[in-house]
């Protein structure tokens, strides 16, 4: 591994991201929590809410996706939602802590006439103060030029997993379709928010896989989801084993430590984790979550919940703020180098 003067790196290699996965529990949260500090504060965490303004129906086979019309799920379709239906749930977020909010269609991409509709959900959002996200599928350059004009500050556009495990999850995109459209996103000048989800059957080296992905991006995502899979009844992952947490948290610690200066989220899934768990987390380098009910279609710790937790912890909810402290990342560097050396050598003895 090289150390290097810039703060940060887009060309990790596969063998770099397992030997940080290899290092013993207590070093690797020590080398991402120090890079967690010197580029963000340790004590906040921004919190976004999301809203689920079209619900099922999708023509995607997302293994993991309840709206997917392949599966015969729980859910209960939705059309599109009026903008007063929006502005009612943006305002409650707002009131409620948040800083950002985030919404969600299931569409594979949006028509023309349904870029207009979310346009005017981005002005309704924007008029109240708050940041805006939206995930709406696979855009086209020009489609993402639209948002960019209409005031789009994110961009939701996940790559699920690595290239190798992804044709075991989905089947009517491909890799490549996602990696445009995060192209075509950056180039518009919308921040970008992509990342993945675990435990949906993948190997280590899958997750170093999606990991790596996000890392080498020309540009690294000013905000990177990684989710732990919600089994949901009627869907093809509905049985799948679970991932171990301690892989959990290693995976965030290792997303911090490559890319320092993006907002990790903790994710979908923290219903299922422990205080604990999510405790570790943030000291990891986690320093964004959803806050809500209700996650798209998937529950979420309640508000008050979250709360508690963030007391306890002594963290506060932020609003967002990219200043960084670059300055001694590459000092970190050089101190990965050589624990992952000494971890080595430990093994090979
Ligand atoms: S994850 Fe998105 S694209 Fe995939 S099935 Fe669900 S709504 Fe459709």
């Amino acid at each position: 591994m090289h150390s290097e003067t810039t703060s940060t790196r887009n060309d990790w290699k596969k063998h770099e991201v397992i030997d940080l996965y290899q290092l013993p529990f207590n070093d690797l949260l020590y080398l991402a929590h120090r890079i967690f500090r010197e580029n963000h504060d340790p004590n906040k965490v921004q919190v976004s809410t999301l809203l689920s303004v079209k619900t099922g129906s999708c023509s995607e086979d997302c293994s993991y996706c309840p709206q997917s019309g392949h599966y015969d799920t729980e859910i209960e379709k939705e059309r599109l939602l009026s903008l007063d239906e929006v502005k009612i749930n943006a305002k409650a977020a707002r009131e409620a802590g948040a800083s950002r909010f985030c919404m969600g269609a299931a569409w594979r991409n949006p028509s023309d006439k349904n870029l207009d509709q979310v346009i005017k959900m981005i002005e309704v959002v924007k008029d109240l103060g708050m940041e805006t996200c939206v995930t709406v599928g696979m855009l086209t350059e020009p489609q993402a030029q639209k948002l960019k004009t209409a005031g789009l500050d994110y961009y939701n556009h996940n790559l699920d997993t690595s290239p190798e495990f992804y044709g075991n999850v989905i089947t009517t995109r491909t890799y490549q379709d996602r990696l445009d459209t995060l192209e075509h996103v950056r180039n518009s000048g919308i921040n970008v928010c992509s990342g993945g989800i675990l435990g949906m059957g993948e190997s280590r080296e899958d997750r170093a896989g999606l990991l790596l992905q996000l890392a080498n991006l020309p540009q690294h995502p000013e905000s990177v989801p990684i989710n732990m899979l919600i089994k949901i009844k009627g869907t093809p992952l509905e049985h799948v084993d679970d991932l171990d947490p301690f892989e959990f948290i290693r995976t965030i610690a290792i997303a911090r430590i490559l890319m320092p200066k993006t907002y990790v989220r903790l994710s979908a899934g923290r219903e299922e984790m422990n205080e604990q768990t999510q405790a570790l987390c943030f000291f990891a380098g986690a320093n964004s979550i959803f806050y809500g009910e209700t996650l798209l279609t998937a529950k979420n710790p309640e508000t008050e919940k979250d709360r508690a937790l963030f007391n306890k912890l002594g963290i506060q909810a932020d609003s967002v703020n990219d200043s960084v402290n670059p300055s001694l990342h590459s000092e970190v560097n050089a101190e990965i180098d050589t624990q992952v050396a000494v971890s080595q050598a430990a093994s090979i003895n």
